[in-house]
């Protein structure tokens, strides 16, 4: 009897049900192309939340999460040392962010 149990690095493939590996970005029975929401985030919460709190004033933090038009934001006014003061507040809100959130909210 055959079984139907994926190991640990396998995957279904999305589009044809295909056993994969977990690895695979592309199956290679029908080519499609797997989303990455299996694997962790690229972004880490605690880089961001250090980022935010150490350099929040130039905005690195939100460079760093892809957005770059509120990171500039930052980088125009961080004379004013508003930005820097929502920076530390913003990473240790990152910090504290359980890892399912914070995955939702940036990656
Ligand atoms: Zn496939």
């Amino acid at each position: 009897m055959e079984s139907n149990i994926v190991d640990d690095n396998e995957k279904y493939c999305t589009k044809c049900g295909a056993v994969i590996n977990k690895e695979a970005v592309i199956c290679p029975k029908c080519g499609v192309r797997q989303p990455a929401s299996s694997t962790p985030g690229s972004r880490n919460k605690v880089a961001a939340g250090v980022l935010g709190i150490l350099l929040g004033g130039l905005g690195a933090h939100k460079f760093y999460l892809g957005q770059v038009g509120v990171g500039i934001l930052y980088l125009c006014f961080s004379w004013t040392m508003i930005p820097a003061i929502i920076g530390l507040v913003e990473g240790i809100i990152y910090l504290t962010m359980c890892d399912e959130d914070f995955d939702m909210k940036y990656n």
